[in-house]
Protein backbone atom coordinates (compact mmCIF):
# COMPACT_ATOMS: atom_id res chain seq x y z
CA UNK A 1 0.00 0.00 0.00
CA UNK A 2 1.37 3.16 -1.02
CA UNK A 3 0.97 5.91 1.17
CA UNK A 4 2.41 9.28 -0.49
CA UNK A 5 1.12 12.63 0.48
CA UNK A 6 -0.15 14.43 -2.87
CA UNK A 7 -1.24 18.42 -2.49
CA UNK A 8 -5.15 18.80 -2.83
CA UNK A 9 -7.11 22.14 -3.91
CA UNK A 10 -9.67 21.87 -1.63
CA UNK A 11 -12.81 24.21 -2.85
CA UNK A 12 -15.07 25.31 -0.03
CA UNK A 13 -18.24 27.91 -0.96
CA UNK A 14 -19.18 29.94 2.42
CA UNK A 15 -23.40 30.38 2.20
CA UNK A 16 -24.10 33.51 4.27
CA UNK A 17 -27.95 32.69 4.86
CA UNK A 18 -28.03 36.19 6.05
CA UNK A 19 -27.47 37.51 2.73
CA UNK A 20 -29.43 35.63 0.52
CA UNK A 21 -32.41 36.49 -0.63
CA UNK A 22 -34.55 33.85 -2.00
CA UNK A 23 -33.83 34.68 -5.51
CA UNK A 24 -33.27 31.60 -6.73
CA UNK A 25 -30.58 32.53 -9.39
CA UNK A 26 -28.02 30.26 -8.06
CA UNK A 27 -30.37 27.10 -9.11
CA UNK A 28 -31.20 28.84 -12.37
CA UNK A 29 -28.16 29.41 -13.53
CA UNK A 30 -27.11 25.36 -11.86
CA UNK A 31 -29.27 23.52 -13.79
CA UNK A 32 -28.56 25.38 -17.28
CA UNK A 33 -24.99 24.91 -16.51
CA UNK A 34 -25.34 21.48 -16.63
CA UNK A 35 -27.74 21.15 -19.14
CA UNK A 36 -26.67 18.83 -22.01
CA UNK A 37 -25.70 20.47 -24.23
CA UNK A 38 -25.16 23.51 -21.54
CA UNK A 39 -27.60 26.33 -21.30
CA UNK A 40 -30.28 24.59 -23.61
CA UNK A 41 -32.79 24.44 -20.78
CA UNK A 42 -32.98 25.39 -17.39
CA UNK A 43 -35.04 23.30 -14.80
CA UNK A 44 -34.12 24.01 -11.09
CA UNK A 45 -35.65 20.70 -10.52
CA UNK A 46 -32.05 19.61 -12.02
CA UNK A 47 -30.46 21.71 -9.87
CA UNK A 48 -27.63 20.78 -7.20
CA UNK A 49 -27.92 23.94 -5.14
CA UNK A 50 -31.88 24.32 -3.21
CA UNK A 51 -32.58 27.03 -1.54
CA UNK A 52 -35.20 26.41 1.24
CA UNK A 53 -37.44 29.38 1.67
CA UNK A 54 -39.99 30.75 3.97
CA UNK A 55 -40.64 34.50 2.29
CA UNK A 56 -43.30 34.87 5.29
CA UNK A 57 -40.83 34.61 7.75
CA UNK A 58 -37.41 36.16 5.42
CA UNK A 59 -35.70 32.56 5.82
CA UNK A 60 -33.40 31.65 2.66
CA UNK A 61 -31.10 28.73 3.14
CA UNK A 62 -28.82 27.56 -0.03
CA UNK A 63 -28.25 23.48 0.30
CA UNK A 64 -25.81 22.57 -1.90
CA UNK A 65 -26.55 18.44 -3.23
CA UNK A 66 -23.63 16.66 -1.39
CA UNK A 67 -22.85 12.67 -1.38
CA UNK A 68 -25.38 10.22 -2.54
CA UNK A 69 -26.18 6.88 -0.16
CA UNK A 70 -27.84 4.23 -0.87
CA UNK A 71 -29.69 3.52 2.47
CA UNK A 72 -31.81 6.41 4.48
CA UNK A 73 -29.70 7.51 7.31
CA UNK A 74 -31.56 6.10 11.04
CA UNK A 75 -31.63 9.08 12.60
CA UNK A 76 -33.14 12.59 11.55
CA UNK A 77 -32.49 15.99 12.19
CA UNK A 78 -35.50 18.88 13.32
CA UNK A 79 -34.61 22.89 12.57
CA UNK A 80 -36.55 25.20 14.07
CA UNK A 81 -35.43 28.77 12.85
CA UNK A 82 -37.42 32.10 14.36
CA UNK A 83 -39.85 29.69 16.27
CA UNK A 84 -40.50 27.61 12.85
CA UNK A 85 -39.71 24.05 12.63
CA UNK A 86 -39.09 23.09 9.31
CA UNK A 87 -39.40 19.06 7.91
CA UNK A 88 -36.90 16.69 9.33
CA UNK A 89 -34.05 16.04 6.39
CA UNK A 90 -34.89 19.68 4.75
CA UNK A 91 -31.32 20.90 5.58
CA UNK A 92 -29.39 17.55 4.61
CA UNK A 93 -27.38 17.38 1.71
CA UNK A 94 -27.96 14.11 0.63
CA UNK A 95 -29.44 12.13 -2.51
CA UNK A 96 -30.94 9.66 -0.70
CA UNK A 97 -33.91 6.98 -0.90
CA UNK A 98 -36.67 8.54 1.01
CA UNK A 99 -37.21 11.61 -0.92
CA UNK A 100 -36.43 13.08 -4.75
CA UNK A 101 -34.70 16.00 -4.08
CA UNK A 102 -31.37 16.12 -5.61
CA UNK A 103 -31.97 13.65 -7.78
CA UNK A 104 -32.29 13.96 -12.09
CA UNK A 105 -35.99 14.20 -12.77
CA UNK A 106 -35.61 12.13 -15.91
CA UNK A 107 -33.36 8.94 -15.44
CA UNK A 108 -33.23 9.39 -11.06
CA UNK A 109 -29.68 9.36 -10.75
CA UNK A 110 -28.43 11.40 -8.29
CA UNK A 111 -26.80 14.69 -8.48
CA UNK A 112 -23.80 16.61 -6.69
CA UNK A 113 -22.65 19.34 -6.70
CA UNK A 114 -19.07 19.12 -8.64
CA UNK A 115 -17.94 23.00 -7.88
CA UNK A 116 -18.79 23.32 -12.05
CA UNK A 117 -16.01 21.83 -12.75
CA UNK A 118 -15.01 22.44 -16.71
CA UNK A 119 -12.51 23.09 -19.08
CA UNK A 120 -11.12 25.37 -19.27
CA UNK A 121 -11.58 25.89 -15.22
CA UNK A 122 -14.04 28.49 -14.61
CA UNK A 123 -12.66 31.54 -11.95
CA UNK A 124 -15.53 30.76 -9.75
CA UNK A 125 -18.75 28.20 -9.59
CA UNK A 126 -21.79 29.61 -11.44
CA UNK A 127 -24.08 30.09 -8.91
CA UNK A 128 -21.44 32.16 -6.75
CA UNK A 129 -21.01 34.35 -9.86
CA UNK A 130 -24.79 34.71 -10.32
CA UNK A 131 -25.59 35.88 -6.68
CA UNK A 132 -26.04 39.20 -6.51
CA UNK A 133 -26.59 39.38 -2.90
CA UNK A 134 -22.74 37.70 -1.74
CA UNK A 135 -24.38 34.92 -0.30
CA UNK A 136 -22.26 32.62 -2.03
CA UNK A 137 -18.73 33.46 -2.01
CA UNK A 138 -15.68 30.98 -3.68
CA UNK A 139 -12.51 29.71 -1.37
CA UNK A 140 -10.07 27.63 -2.04
CA UNK A 141 -6.75 26.21 0.09
CA UNK A 142 -4.40 24.03 -0.41
CA UNK A 143 -4.23 20.23 1.38
CA UNK A 144 -2.03 17.61 1.78
CA UNK A 145 -3.69 13.91 1.33
CA UNK A 146 -3.03 10.69 1.49
CA UNK A 147 -3.15 9.44 -2.17
CA UNK A 148 -4.35 5.94 -1.34
CA UNK A 149 -7.11 7.33 0.75
CA UNK A 150 -8.83 9.63 -1.69
CA UNK A 151 -8.65 6.68 -4.80
CA UNK A 152 -10.94 4.30 -2.44
CA UNK A 153 -13.18 6.75 -1.46
CA UNK A 154 -13.74 7.15 -5.05
CA UNK A 155 -14.19 3.64 -5.96
CA UNK A 156 -16.79 2.97 -2.83
CA UNK A 157 -18.91 5.99 -4.24
CA UNK A 158 -19.08 4.03 -7.79
CA UNK A 159 -19.86 1.01 -6.20
CA UNK A 160 -22.70 2.10 -4.76
CA UNK A 161 -24.00 3.53 -7.60
CA UNK A 162 -23.37 1.03 -9.80
CA UNK A 163 -25.10 -1.58 -6.69
CA UNK A 164 -28.43 0.68 -7.36
CA UNK A 165 -28.75 1.76 -10.58
CA UNK A 166 -26.73 -0.92 -12.77
CA UNK A 167 -23.13 -0.72 -14.22
CA UNK A 168 -25.16 0.17 -17.94
CA UNK A 169 -26.90 2.94 -16.52
CA UNK A 170 -23.77 4.43 -15.17
CA UNK A 171 -21.59 3.67 -18.28
CA UNK A 172 -24.47 5.30 -20.62
CA UNK A 173 -24.72 8.08 -18.22
CA UNK A 174 -20.73 9.04 -18.33
CA UNK A 175 -20.74 8.77 -22.29
CA UNK A 176 -23.37 11.56 -22.85
CA UNK A 177 -21.77 13.09 -20.36
CA UNK A 178 -18.38 12.81 -22.38
CA UNK A 179 -20.36 13.22 -25.54
CA UNK A 180 -21.33 16.67 -24.42
CA UNK A 181 -18.38 17.84 -23.12
CA UNK A 182 -16.19 17.20 -25.87
CA UNK A 183 -18.88 17.66 -28.70
S1 LIG B 1 -20.92 25.09 -7.62
FE1 LIG B 1 -21.68 24.70 -9.69
S2 LIG B 1 -22.45 22.58 -9.55
FE2 LIG B 1 -22.28 23.33 -7.46
S3 LIG B 1 -24.30 24.16 -6.99
FE3 LIG B 1 -23.03 25.87 -7.70
S4 LIG B 1 -23.50 26.02 -9.89
FE4 LIG B 1 -24.19 23.99 -9.20
S1 LIG C 1 -28.55 33.45 -5.92
FE1 LIG C 1 -27.79 34.05 -3.86
S2 LIG C 1 -29.43 35.32 -3.02
FE2 LIG C 1 -30.32 34.21 -4.76
S3 LIG C 1 -31.22 32.35 -3.81
FE3 LIG C 1 -29.16 31.82 -4.49
S4 LIG C 1 -27.87 32.12 -2.67
FE4 LIG C 1 -29.80 33.22 -2.31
Amino acid sequence: MTEEKTKKIVKTIKVDVDKCNGCRACEVICSAFHAQPKYSSNNPARSRIRVIRDPLRDVYVPVYAGEYTPAECAGRDKYVIDGKEYDECAFCRASCPSRDIFKEPDSGLPLKCDMCESDPPLEEPMCVQWCITDALTYEEREEEVEEEEEQEEMEIGLEALADKFGLDKIMDTVARMSMSKNG
